[in-house]
């Protein structure tokens, strides 16, 4: 298991920092947003620390198949039947603000595209 002790989505992943939990895999936990940016919010991270979806992808992509998978296990449960968006935000210019890969899931309302 690798984790960072200065990263805030390690302490969240240890449970340090309580969160409202919505699903947990052995690799994996489901959490709603502080801020959500639509009805439903949930974020999607390993509890191993990996810095974005490259650094993950580059070292673990099974894992990377598995956090999907439950990003769409999460939006079945939500019951996001008309539709959802799972994004990765990666670095600076996509406003990356925690640096723990996470998948956001978000629905419960029309989406506009282009995000903008
Ligand atoms: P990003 O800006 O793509 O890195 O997304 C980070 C997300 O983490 C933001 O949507 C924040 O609202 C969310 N966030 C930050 N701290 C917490 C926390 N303690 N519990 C739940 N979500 C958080």
């Amino acid at each position: 298991m690798s984790t960072n002790p200065d990263c805030l989505f390690c302490k969240i992943s240890s449970g340090a920092i309580p969160v409202d939990l919505v699903m947990e895999t052995e690799t994996a936990i489901a959490f709603r947003d502080i801020d959500p940016k639509a009805p439903t919010h949930v974020l999607v991270i390993p509890k191993d620390h990996f810095a974005d979806v490259t650094e993950l992808t580059q070292s673990n992509p099974n894992l990377a198949g598995e956090l999907l998978s439950l990003a769409a296990d999460v939006a079945k449960l939500q019951g996001l039947d008309s539709g959802y968006r799972i994004v990765t935000n990666t670095g600076e210019d996509a406003g990356q603000s925690v640096p723990h890969v996470h998948f956001h899931i978000l629905g419960g309302r029309s989406l506009s595209w282009p995000p903008g």
